[in-house]
């Protein structure tokens, strides 16, 4: 589908998704790419209420596995469409490894990635063309602090790291998974912006990843080449 076209205004939200409803899901909301919201969510039905006050022009970026390896019907391990090797991982899971960005495999990952399955076809359903993201790569792809988010001073270190570039980010008491949201939020932005590209097999599953640091300093590191498998993201490309 063709995302709707809508102004610099339109709305961006960033799930961190959380593998089971009684676990956190942080929530990110960037409006006029103002922070709006920062808040968590527990069912998959807070989650659909959240894309709705996000609006129906809104991108949405989910930090889970939205797509199986190519070849898989399921993620069972006895299941006959498992063959090792080379059914356990995708390619952008191989793509991110390349770019020396550690990520597991979505066979380790299988409680969420069948809820971001699941999610992404509720989102589909009503609309939405959701974007697999995954605030780590963000981070690290932007030069940023991208570790220690487990810790209050490692939080604060990254929330002081996104203050510059989410204006309204003011909360520095902000869990992991809602750091991790509006890392997601923020990718969503820069994908509407134009300054993403993705990582993966368009047959099989894109993740989005910023295709450089924001040169707004005179201090931004040089562009980074470090993975040739960019490939235009399948749904619709970036309004400009
Ligand atoms: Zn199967």
């Amino acid at each position: 589908m063709e995302y709707p076209r809508a102004g610099g205004g339109a709305s961006c939200l960033g799930i961190d998704l959380a593998g089971v409803e009684r676990r956190e899901t942080g929530i990110a909301l960037l409006a006029d790419r103002r922070l709006a919201l920062l808040t968590s969510a527990a069912s998959d039905a807070d989650i659909l209420a959240f894309a709705a006050r996000a609006g129906p022009a809104a991108v949405i970026a989910i930090n889970a596995p939205l797509t199986r390896p190519r070849g898989r019907c399921c993620l069972e391990d006895d299941c006959p469409c498992r063959h090792d090797p080379g059914t356990r991982s995708r390619q952008v899971e191989r793509d991110l490894l390349r770019m020396k960005v550690p990520t597991l495999a979505t066979a380790l990952l299988k409680v969420l990635a069948r809820r971001g399955i699941r999610l992404a076809e509720a989102l589909r359903g009503a609309g939405w063309e959701p974007l697999e993201v995954y605030p780590y790569a963000t981070l690290r792809l932007l030069d940023l602090p991208a570790t220690g988010k487990r810790t209050p001073l490692g939080r604060r270190r990254i929330h002081h790291a996104l203050q510059p570039l989410v204006p309204g980010l003011q909360h520095p008491e902000a869990s992991e998974h809602q750091l991790d949201a509006v890392v997601c939020a923020y990718t969503a932005q820069l994908w509407r912006e134009g300054r993403t590209r993705t990582v993966g097999a368009a047959d099989e599953g894109l993740m989005v990843v910023p295709t450089m640091p924001l040169a707004w300093g005179d201090t931004a590191p040089p562009v980074r080449h470090v993975a040739e498998a960019g490939v235009p993201y399948a749904p619709g490309e970036p309004p400009q």
